[in-house]
C-alpha cells in the first residue's frame, strides 16, 4: 500500500497511559458491553451514571513503546483518506461528513464508552466520536495473525510491517465505519431494534452492523482507489485475509474466550471477507444493507 507523501490528519492524538478510570477500568466497560448486548442499553449512558474520575491508574510507565513515528504518521494518513473519501460521499448524499478522533494509546485509556486496555481491542465509542487504536495491536497483527509476507526483522524500519499496511488500514477503515453508522444513524436503529427481539435475534443485528462496517470499509478502499491508486498487488488479499482472521470465529479462539467489545460479535471470516469485497467492488454505500430481511 503506498501511503507516504500524502496529507496526514490533524485528528489523531496519542494516549501515554497512566490516565483515569473510569466507571471501574476494563471491568466497567466489559459490563458495559454486555449490558449493550443483552438489554441494548448505551455503555455511554450506563456509564454516565455517577462515575467519578477516580484513581491515577497505575500504568505511569506506559510509552507507546510499541508505536514509532512511521506507525503514527501511517495512522494519520489512512485517517485524512477516510476523510477525504467519506466528505466526498456525503457531500454526494447533500449531507456533511463530521471527521472522528483517533486516540492512539498503549497499556490503557479511558473513553467516552469507560475505561479499555490492551486487551479490548480497537474500538469506536460513539459517545465521543472517537476510534481507540490500540498500537500493540497491530504488532500483534503483523506477528501473530498470518499476514503474509511480513518481513519482521529484515530490512530495517522502512520495510517493517509494510505488508501488513494494508490490513491495518482496514481495521481503521472498519472503525470508521462504525463511526459512519452513527452519523447515519443506523447504530442507534439497531440499538433500539435490539430491544425489542430476542438474544438470538439482538446477536444476528450485531453481527449484520459489524459486517456493514466492513462493507463500508470496502467502499472507502474502491473510493480512495479512485482518488490516489493506492493500492499495490496483494493488498486486497491481504486485507481479506486479515478480514479472514478476525472474524469472531477465529478471535474467540486466539484469545482463549476472552469478552473482547469490538469483535466478538463481527460475524464469521466467510461473511466478512463476503461484505468487504462487495463494499469494494461496488465503491457505493448502496450495497453495504446488511440489514435487508434481517429479522
Ligand atoms: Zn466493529
Amino acid at each position: 500500500m503506498k501511503w507516504q507523501g500524502r496529507r496526514g490528519s490533524s485528528n489523531v492524538r496519542s494516549s501515554t497511559g497512566g490516565g483515569k478510570m473510569i466507571g471501574g477500568g476494563i471491568g466497567g466497560i466489559i459490563i458495559a458491553g454486555i449490558l449493550w448486548l443483552v438489554f441494548g442499553v448505551n455503555p455511554m449512558t450506563a456509564l454516565q451514571t455517577g462515575q467519578a474520575v477516580t484513581g491515577g491508574g497505575s500504568e505511569s510507565s506506559t510509552e507507546l513503546a510499541t508505536s514509532t513515528d512511521r506507525d503514527t504518521q501511517f495512522v494519520k494518513v489512512v485517517l485524512a483518506d477516510t476523510e477525504e473519501v467519506w466528505h466526498q460521499i456525503f457531500n454526494e448524499a447533500g449531507s456533511t461528513y463530521q471527521e472522528p478522533s483517533l486516540i492512539l494509546f498503549n497499556g490503557q485509556v479511558s473513553s467516552a464508552c469507560g475505561s479499555a486496555s490492551s486487551a479490548t481491542g480497537p474500538f469506536y465509542c460513539p459517545g465521543d466520536q472517537t476510534v481507540y487504536l490500540d498500537t500493540s495491536f497491530f504488532v500483534e497483527m503483523r506477528q501473530n495473525l498470518g499476514i503474509s509476507g511480513d518481513q519482521q526483522g529484515s530490512g530495517g524500519e522502512e520495510n517493517q510491517g509494510k505488508a501488513g499496511d494494508f490490513a491495518q488500514a482496514y481495521v481503521i477503515a472498519h472503525e470508521v465505519g462504525h463511526h459512519v453508522q452513527t452519523l447515519l444513524g443506523i447504530s442507534q436503529q439497531v440499538n433500539e431494534a435490539r430491544q425489542q427481539v430476542t438474544q438470538a435475534q439482538s446477536n444476528k443485528l450485531s453481527v449484520l452492523q459489524e459486517l456493514q462496517a466492513d462493507c463500508f470499509a470496502g467502499v472507502w478502499a474502491q473510493r480512495n482507489q479512485e482518488r490516489v491508486q493506492f493500492l499495490e498487488a496483494g493488498d486486497i488479499d491481504e486485507a481479506v485475509n486479515a478480514a479472514s482472521q478476525i472474524g469472531d470465529d477465529r478471535l474467540a479462539k486466539a484469545s482463549g474466550g476472552a469478552v473482547v467489545p469490538d469483535n466478538f460479535t463481527h460475524g464469521t471470516s466467510q461473511q466478512r471477507v463476503e461484505w468487504f469485497t462487495r463494499g469494494l467492488e461496488s465503491g457505493n454505500v448502496q450495497s453495504c444493507d446488511t440489514f435487508s430481511g434481517a429479522l
